[in-house]
């Protein structure tokens, strides 16, 4: 089930001009989410933006609880998360969709993915990799 947390910035790493990485504590999203989940982060305490963002969960530590995702720059939301700052508090709701179907019991695996639309494709490899199943990654698959 889905929850609303104050989960700490432990990490903050920019991976390019305009995208970043961030590690946040989040023990209880953590153990009740699945591969291809996202969360909703209230970027602000103002009411400007009003709307909480949805970002994908790129991965998680089961055993440190905590959650990373990727983001890119796009407008002023994600401008104001790109300034949070280690330590800091982020005010998150997850884990929330339906996830990627259940992978456990299938020998092969084919991940279909869109080009930069990667980030919840790499932990659904990510877990068919621990189940030992072999799964093929096809991407650069244009609309
Ligand atoms: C389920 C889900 C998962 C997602 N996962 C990820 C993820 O893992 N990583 C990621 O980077 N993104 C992800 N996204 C996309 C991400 O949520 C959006 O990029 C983010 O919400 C943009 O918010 P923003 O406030 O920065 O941009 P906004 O201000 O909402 O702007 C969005 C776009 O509109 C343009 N725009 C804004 N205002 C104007 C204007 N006045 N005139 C013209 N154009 C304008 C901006 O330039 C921008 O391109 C996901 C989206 C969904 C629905």
């Amino acid at each position: 089930m889905a929850k609303q947390i104050q989960a700490k910035l432990i990490e903050k790493t920019r991976i390019s001009k305009d995208i970043y990485k961030f590690k946040i504590q989040a023990d209880e999203i953590v153990k009740d989410s699945k591969p291809g989940n996202f969360i909703e982060i209230r970027v602000s305490q103002n009411t400007e933006p009003f709307l909480r963002r949805p970002i994908s969960i790129y991965n998680i530590e089961q055993e440190e609880g905590t959650l990373e995702f990727i983001f890119q720059v796009k407008g002023k939301g994600t401008q104001i998360l790109s300034q949070k700052q280690e330590g800091e508090k982020i005010d998150i709701i997850g884990p929330l969709g339906f996830g990627t179907f259940k992978i456990e019991g299938y020998e092969k695996l084919a991940i279909i993915r869109r080009r930069n639309r990667n980030i919840p494709t790499i932990r659904t490899c990510k877990t068919s990799q621990k189940t030992k199943q072999t799964s093929t990654n096809i991407s650069r698959i244009q609309k």
